[in-house]
């Protein structure tokens, strides 16, 4: 299988541009950490081409990612897009006439998702539960004593046995 993201300068020039229209699968996008999940297929749609001393790579760009709700940690996706991206690099720095823009654009993918998610688009039924229990958990420690269960820990050990 040949690889979509690579563009080779040859098949361009001065005059024309390269169609990108691909679908691939979301395995480039997997994160180190795997703290990201993406799911499925991503779609590609945009263009390469030349001008004096760059290859301008102009792509729109559909995913799906997965994470874990903010709430109540079921699963929440969310698909990102990615609208008219420029991805630029001068000619000069492009080895072998070859320019692979899978990193770039999993940067700019990266970019666009969002630090957490809720499920059900944002509106996690659990949410309201959530906000009244840390309402309450709120007032009443302002009435408390603070407390410490561990401070005299060491001397009753130490009195044990
Ligand atoms: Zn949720």
């Amino acid at each position: 299988m040949s690889n979509v993201f690579l563009i080779r300068l040859a098949d361009l020039d001065q005059d024309s541009s390269l169609k990108i229209d691909h679908t691939v699968p979301s395995d480039f996008l997997k994160t180190f950490d795997n703290q990201l999940d993406f799911e499925g297929l991503v779609k590609l749609f945009g263009k390469a081409y030349l001008t004096d001393d760059h290859l301008i790579i102009k792509i729109s760009a559909k995913a799906s990612t997965k994470m874990d709700c903010s709430v109540c940690n079921g699963p929440a996706i969310k698909e990102i897009s990615l609208e008219d991206h420029y991805i630029t690099k001068p000619l000069a720095e492009i080895i072998d006439q070859v320019f692979d823009f899978s990193e770039e654009l999993r940067q700019a993918l990266l970019l666009e998702t969002p630090p957490f998610l809720e499920c059900e688009g944002g509106k996690c039924p659990q949410r309201s539960e959530i906000e009244k229990y840390s309402k309450k958990q709120a007032s009443s420690k302002q009435n408390e004593e603070v407390y410490f269960p561990f401070e005299n820990l060491d001397h009753q050990l130490n009195n044990e046995g």
